[in-house]
């Protein structure tokens, strides 16, 4: 370490002294300036040549990092960017495809490729799936909702409607009627795991 002012190195005679304005390294010799640091409360106190010329005030032009080093530490603590997109070969998957054979280093590139896709924007809909799917078939795809169904106009009365939803009920409870309750199902199961035959209830 030497001194900031004249550069003399420090040691045993020429001791360090801090100024307490900038912070940096002077010999005694150096830091025999005095000014009023409000910091450091009332009265006179020793700092270097250039913080005095500055009313006590580090000078800032001379210690300010150039603006080029000011953008590039911007740029490494907002890693995001401008949306610009680069892309580089991952040298994790170059390494990885190096000892492949052929077909494999194949897929390892589809794999790329789709996680590349993936990247671009949301997963395609359902939809989308299956007119790809359509077209890879060579058939043509229809969308469901284009579709032309027919569906006949309902003339019924509102009692015919009302009649015909309760017919549709009664007729699932009849049918779920005639299916085993859950209780009644394990019985039977177990039944037949110890070997008896089942009746019919
Ligand atoms: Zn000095
Ligand atoms: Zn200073």
């Amino acid at each position: 370490m030497s001194c900031h002012g004249c550069t003399t190195s420090f040691g045993f005679f020429i001791r360090e002294h801090g100024c307490p304005s900038c912070g940096f390294s002077y010999c005694n010799k150096c830091l025999q300036f005095k000014c009023e640091l409000s910091k450091l409360g009332p009265g006179q106190h020793k700092v270097c040549r250039e913080c005095s010329e500055h009313g006590g005030q580090p000078p800032k032009r001379q210690y300010e990092p150039p603006a080029a080093l000011i953008r590039r530490l911007e740029s490494l603590e907002n890693p995001a960017g401008p949306p610009i997109t680069v892309y580089t070969p991952n040298p994790r998957m170059v390494q990885l495809k190096s000892g492949l054979e052929e077909p494999d280093r194949q897929i390892a590139e589809r794999l790329e490729k789709l996680r590349a896709d993936r990247k671009k924007g949301p997963a395609p809909t359902e939809e989308e799936v299956v007119s790809r799917l359509a077209r890879l078939r060579g058939q043509s795809y229809i969308p469901a909702n284009t579709k032309p169904t027919y569906t006949a106009p309902d003339t019924r009365t509102d009692q015919e409607k009302t009649d015909s939803l309760l017919n549709q009920f009664a007729e699932e409870k009849q049918l779920l009627d005639k299916l085993p309750s859950p209780e009644q199902e394990v019985a039977e199961r177990l039944n037949k795991l110890r070997g008896q035959s089942t009746s019919p209830q």
